[in-house]
């Protein structure tokens, strides 16, 4: 049987090795056949000595140099630019394109692969947050699936596996809380960025980590859902559970509830997309319920974690406004990893770039990439006058 062809968007990341490792645990089923980096060049190279690919890519065209002589006296093309991304994910060679980038960048070659029919592995939040009406068009138009990696939706998207039809009443989507998650607001006001990359359950990339700190990650999911399982948004109740055993829950019409439990590693999710409607075997960790302990559940607090609420807005608004939330917050974790700003101004810039950055209420997918420019360049100003 010919292996299937996974081309891994983002390969150097927390989800792209990830990735790896599981294409490495199932090598008689999968092959990386594109591995894409943004700078860390030197991670990408060996992954490339690794897995044997047949293109890599990297975004920083500076890199550009040294990947290629690295990789000299390998049979492997080497690529450079945002472009170049893109277009490798039209490749007709790809069964699979995970999308592992983080941020808007995830956008372009997400457009590109489902454009060209591929059979997509989302990773990538922000793509469906900013973008996720077009984005559905284009999954309708090119019959190109989108299967879940967040561990949320993957939880969501296992519970309602043989559905079929039935209606879903409600997505109880589930959340860590993350590290703060009991901090009064003036105790939020002092937190420093190596408290909040320190999170609870999960190991993850730093924008992210930032994200589930500030429950902003939440808010995305809450979007991310909406356009996943076209649902209406008060249809989705976050419900904090801080112990991450269960993944996600969906209560159906008839009052029954189906939830997804595991141990949290996001290679299970990875797996069940790259093996949809299959089931690998695996070594993963099992979950023992004797040793977990109480799981406990508790509403969230839009007062504290005001994030969540903007995105709540955000999403009601429509247009390019979760594109413009997406940017401003993009720029202001950035701030806060740099310590230019504080925990709690994040939510601030956040908040006025929603309020004074232009409207549309039927963005062009043109109009998304202006938006974002402008949006970041707005919050980078916002935030340069508050230091
Ligand atoms: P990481 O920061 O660990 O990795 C991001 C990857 O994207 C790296 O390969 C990075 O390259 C690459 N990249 C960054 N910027 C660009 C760019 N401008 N152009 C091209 N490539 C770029 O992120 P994570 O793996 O944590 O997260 C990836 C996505 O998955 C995010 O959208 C996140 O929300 C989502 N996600 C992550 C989870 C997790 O457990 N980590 C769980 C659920 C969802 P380089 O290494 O060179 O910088």
């Amino acid at each position: 049987m010919k292996k299937k062809q996974i081309a891994v968007f983002g390969s150097t990341g927390s989800i792209g090795k990830q990735t790896l490792q599981v294409i490495e645990a199932n090598k008689d089923i999968y092959e990386a056949y594109t591995l894409t980096a943004n700078k860390n060049w030197e991670l990408l190279v060996e992954q490339a000595r690794k897995f044997n690919p047949d293109n890599v890519v990297i975004a920083d065209k500076a890199l550009y140099g040294k990947v290629k002589e690295a990789l000299a006296d390998k049979p492997v093309k080497v690529y450079a630019g945002e472009d170049a991304i893109a277009q490798i994910a039209e490749s007709t060679e790809t069964d699979i394109a995970v999308i592992a980038l983080v941020g808007f960048a995830g956008l372009r070659p997400t457009i590109h692969a489902l454009q060209s029919g591929k059979t997509i592995a989302l990773a990538n939040k922000e793509t469906l947050v900013v973008a996720g009406e077009l984005v559905n068009r284009l999954v309708e138009k090119h019959k190109s699936p989108i299967l879940p990696v967040d561990s949320e939706h993957s939880a969501i998207f296992q519970c309602i596996a043989g559905e079929g039809n039935n209606r879903i009443e409600k997505i109880l989507l589930t959340a860590s809380g993350g590290p703060f998650l009991h901090k009064s607001y003036e105790q939020l006001a002092k937190v420093t960025k190596d408290e909040a990359l320190r999170h609870p359950n999960w190991k993850m990339g730093a924008k992210i980590t930032i994200d589930s700190a500030s429950m902003m990650n939440k808010g995305f999911e809450v979007i991310e859902a909406k356009w996943l399982f076209g649902v209406d948004l008060d249809k989705i109740e976050v419900v904090v559970h801080p112990q991450s055993i269960i993944h996600s829950m969906v209560q159906f019409a008839d009052g029954a509830v189906k939830a997804q439990l595991g141990v949290p590693d996001m290679r299970i999710p990875i797996q069940y997309a790259l093996s949809y409607p299959h089931r690998l075997q695996s070594d993963f960790e099992r979950l023992d319920f004797f040793k977990c302990g109480s799981l406990t559940f508790e509403q969230p607090d839009m007062r504290r974690f005001r994030n969540l609420s903007f995105a709540f807005e955000a999403s009601r608004k429509g247009g390019n406004m979760p594109c413009i939330l997406n940017a401003a917050n993009e720029v202001a974790v950035n701030a806060f990893l740099h310590d230019e700003i504080g925990f709690l101004q994040m939510s601030e810039v956040i908040e006025t770039a929603m309020q004074t950055s232009p409207f549309i209420a039927a963005p062009t997918l043109e109009d998304f990439f202006d938006t974002d420019k402008e949006t970041r360049l707005l919050t980078k100003e916002l935030i340069n006058k508050k230091n």
